[in-house]
């Protein structure tokens, strides 16, 4: 897979993008993670890449040619599955659509400053505007490493244990039940005995039923007619 993210301020992505599973992932070539500054693609002398709003308003708004020459860039060098734009009013960002963009080859995401970008980039240019929650960020940036951490840790091959996705939260809508390791007591807070009586059946039942108890208390919109069958 291949992200390519537009930016104003491309070193917002060098901490995310150098630790963890994200630097792995990279090194291991299961994506490539392209970061592009969009004022290289600034035709103004100075390098602008935001002006005043018509209509007058406070603040400024990222104007369309640098992002719409960055983006044909890239659309003449690949075919792109997505143009994604991140926004407040967009659709929440969740676990489903992680799933589904790691699936997908090649994707962009571009960052929003300021007071936003001209409508007419939203209009003419993006298939998919995403919300990473509702609240009101400073840029982009924050939004699009969230999601690229969420969706890379998907693509099959990143994570050691493959299956240790498929059992995180919302994978099936429940939350993940609670985990343990050594010491088996500490200072008397024992790790419950089923976990330790080697039953795997057991085991796993316990934990579906933690899940299911969990998900009950904290997210009860999560048990939707599809997971009842699972009580
Ligand atoms: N004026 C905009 C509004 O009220 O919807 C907010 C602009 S915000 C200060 C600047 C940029 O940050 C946005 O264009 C967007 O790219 C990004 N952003 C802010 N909050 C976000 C969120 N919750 N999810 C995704 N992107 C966000």
């Amino acid at each position: 897979m291949r992200i390519d993210i537009l930016t104003l301020f491309p070193g917002m992505f060098e901490g995310p993008f150098s630790e963890s599973i994200l630097k792995r992932a990279t090194e291991k070539k299961l994506v490539e993670i392209h970061v592009h500054n969009i004022r290289d693609y600034s035709t103004d002398k100075h390098r602008r890449v935001d002006d005043y709003p018509f209509g007058g308003d406070a603040g400024m708004v990222m104007m369309i040619e640098p992002i719409y020459k960055a983006i044909k860039t890239l659309k003449k060098e690949r075919a792109y599955d997505r143009v994604i734009f991140t926004t407040p009013d967009g659709e929440l960002f969740d676990q489903k659509m992680a799933n589904y963009f790691s699936t997908l080859q090649n994707i962009i995401i571009l960052c929003g400053h300021y007071k936003g970008i001209d409508q007419r980039i939203r209009d003419h240019l993006i298939d998919q505007e995403v919300s990473i929650g509702n609240y009101v960020l400073t840029g982009g940036e924050l939004a699009a490493a969230v999601m690229t951490d969420a969706i890379v840790r998907l693509i099959p091959g990143v994570l050691h244990d493959e299956t240790s996705a498929l059992t995180d939260s919302f994978q099936d809508d429940l939350l993940s039940p609670p985990v343990y390791t050594r010491p088996c007591n500490f200072k008397g807070w024992r790790v419950p005995e089923i976990l330790l009586s080697g039953d795997d059946g057991k085991i796993q039942q316990w934990k579906l039923e933690k899940a299911i108890e969990r998900t009950k208390k904290r997210r009860p919109d999560l048990l939707d007619e599809e997971n009842t069958g699972k009580d």
